[in-house]
This record gives structure tokens, C-alpha cells and sequence, in this order.
């Protein structure tokens, strides 16, 4: 005989009991309960070592006053002390496991962007850029030459794959900058044709940002700015984002050497100097602070000295290269905007 405490999980009481075993039941009684016999194969241990419940019913205990009687708890099986999976592999084993798929789904939740960028198709990318993008019509720069020039320069250093070629307009804005748009457009700001020094140049800027569009940044950075449910509302009730919105879509550092590369890769086949570009970088890293104008890009692209290195050192001596356009077809396109009298300075910014 042991002495317990009876909960019965009808009310908050203690009942002392009595407690003997029985055969294949315990008998239980007291001064306040009826006696009863409580078969051994409904009872369970629990994590703690002094009370076993009952199963199917919820709040019931029996709480001895020296633990469970080593008698009793023989006949017992042992305690569930954290459920199924735990009581079969193990505490270290299923923490390890349970942490091990935390981690996953966290990873899979922050890193959304990188492997859903690629994977949401052209034409939902395409919607939410009709969606986001803002109307630069009177400020895009059109002149009958200037558009010539910008179509072969891009011609060059865009690799379609069988998809659209990129779209890309130039509008009058004194800001150098240069950014790819969601929906496949690449728009350039007459600031950075007036700042560029020659289309070697600014094919180099252009096929860093056809990098951006073709390997699906847009998307990426899309994501990381607006989160996962800018695809579920295909940006439908959004107002256009600003173009300072749209030009900071964020991308990794890695993003940024990728499209990099990608230039690199695309300036080769053209036949076009990496020279031009690094150039190009070279005058970003050194005169931005003191220039507003620049400060745009350089902050969107960080790291102008290191990019420059990147595509000095890929400067072939003895190749022969080509220039990206003739003087004249330069001429024509870095003066667009001054050429079309019609485009007004764009001034949503
Ligand atoms: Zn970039």
C-alpha cells in the first residue's frame, strides 16, 4: 500500500487515496472517493517520475507521495516524455533534426528571392512592370538617329535566347544612372550619356544592366524590396513606384559581379574594349563625392574601383578590337536628348 494524491480532473482537488496493486489494476481508495480498480494497461508515466495519468482521461493523476512504487512502474511502459518522434530517436537526435529543418525554412523564406527570382515567368514580371514602372512617355528622348545608334549598340551586347530583345529608352534626366526595369527595360538617364566618353562606354553600363535583366535580377530584387506578395497582387492597386524606387531595387553584391560578368562575357563576343567601361568605373570611383551627378550610380553600384580592376584586367593586348558605334552614330546618341527638342526633363524622381 502507498499513499497518493488523486486529481480526477473534474475539479482542482486533492484526494488522498490509498494505492495497492492488484493484479492487472491498481486499487485506489480513500476517505473521499469511492474505491475503484484502475486497470495497468490505461495507466502511463509521465516526465514526472511521481504521477502517472490515465488514458482518456484528460487531467487525471496519480500522484505518489515517494515517486511511482518500482513495483508499479516495472509493469509500466516508460514515460512519453516529448511524443512519438522523440521517444524513437532520441532528445539530441530529433532536436538536431527539428533544428536542421528550422534552418531550412528559414533559409527558404529569406532566400525566396534568389530561387523564386528565376522561376516566376517573363509575362507575370512583365504585368507587374506595366504595373510599377511610371509613364516616362514626354520625357523619353527619340531622335530618328539617336534611335538607329541605341538599337545597334544594344544589338551588340544583348543575347535574347529567343526572347524579346530588351526595351530601352533614354530618358532627359541630368542624373548619370542607368537601371534595369521589371518587365525586360533597361532605362538610361541622359545625365550618363552626357558623363560617358564614348560608346565603348556606355555599351559596357548597358550590358552590366541587360546582365541584370536576362538573368532575371529584376525579379529578385522585386521580391527583396516588395516581398512575396507583390506576385499575388501582380502589383494590381499599386501606384507606380518612383524611379528612385525602381533605380534602387537592391541586388546583392553578387548579383552585381554576376551582371558583371555577364558584360564581360557579352563586351568579348562584340569585340568591344572592357577598356572603355573601366574607365567609365574609374572616373565613378574617383570623382563621384564632389559631383552630385554621379552620386546616383555610385551608390547603386558600389564598389566602382573594384569593377574597374574587373574589366581592366580583361583588356586583351594586341586584340582587335572594334568601337561600339562610328563617331557619327556616338554623336547621334549621346546627344539624343538635346536633339529632341520635345522631351521634357523628367521630374518625378
Ligand atoms: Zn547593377
Amino acid at each position: 500500500m502507498w499513499n497518493a494524491s488523486l486529481f480526477d480532473g473534474q475539479s482542482a482537488r486533492r484526494y488522498p487515496v490509498r494505492v495497492a496493486l492488484a493484479d492487472d489494476a491498481l486499487a485506489v481508495e480513500g476517505p473521499e472517493t469511492p474505491a475503484q480498480q484502475v486497470a495497468l494497461a490505461d495507466l502511463v508515466r509521465t516526465a514526472n517520475a511521481a504521477s502517472l495519468s490515465r488514458r482518456g482521461s484528460p487531467g487525471w493523476r496519480l500522484v505518489f507521495a515517494d515517486g511511482v512504487p518500482a513495483p508499479v512502474a516495472e509493469r509500466l511502459a516508460p514515460p512519453a516524455r516529448y511524443g512519438k518522434l522523440v521517444d524513437r530517436w532520441g532528445l539530441p537526435r530529433a532536436a538536431a533534426a527539428f533544428a536542421a529543418v528550422s534552418a531550412a525554412l528559414a533559409a527558404a523564406v529569406m532566400t525566396a528571392p534568389v530561387w523564386l527570382g528565376p522561376m516566376v515567368p517573363q509575362a507575370v514580371e512583365n504585368r507587374i512592370g506595366t504595373a510599377l514602372v511610371p509613364d516616362f512617355a514626354g520625357s523619353v528622348c527619340h531622335t530618328p538617329a539617336g534611335d538607329a545608334a541605341l538599337h545597334k549598340l544594344m544589338a551588340q551586347i544583348d543575347r535574347p535566347g529567343g526572347g524579346p530583345p530588351i526595351r530601352v529608352q533614354v530618358v532627359k534626366l541630368a542624373q548619370v544612372n542607368a537601371a534595369a526595369l521589371p518587365g525586360g527595360r533597361i532605362v538610361v538617364l541622359s545625365g550618363l550619356l552626357e558623363q560617358a566618353k564614348g560608346p565603348d562606354e556606355l555599351a559596357g553600363v548597358l550590358a552590366h544592366e541587360a546582365g541584370h535583366v536576362r538573368e532575371r535580377h529584376v525579379m529578385q530584387g522585386l521580391l527583396r524590396q516588395f516581398g512575396l506578395s507583390i506576385l499575388l497582387s501582380g502589383a494590381s492597386g499599386t501606384a507606380p513606384a518612383s524611379l528612385g524606387q525602381l533605380t534602387a531595387l537592391r541586388f546583392s553584391r553578387k548579383l552585381e559581379d554576376r551582371a558583371d560578368r555577364y558584360a564581360l562575357a557579352r563586351l568579348q563576343e562584340a569585340r568591344i574594349s572592357p577598356a572603355g567601361v573601366a574607365g567609365f568605373f574609374d572616373r565613378a570611383a574617383n570623382h563621384a563625392p564632389d559631383e552630385g551627378n554621379w552620386l546616383r550610380y555610385v551608390s547603386d553600384h558600389p564598389d566602382a574601383g573594384a569593377r574597374q580592376a574587373l574589366f581592366r584586367r580583361a583588356v586583351r593586348k594586341g586584340a582587335a578590337y572594334l568601337p561600339a558605334l562610328s563617331p557619327d552614330e556616338w554623336r547621334a546618341l549621346s546627344e539624343i536628348c538635346a536633339d529632341d527638342t520635345e522631351a521634357k526633363f523628367f521630374s518625378l524622381w
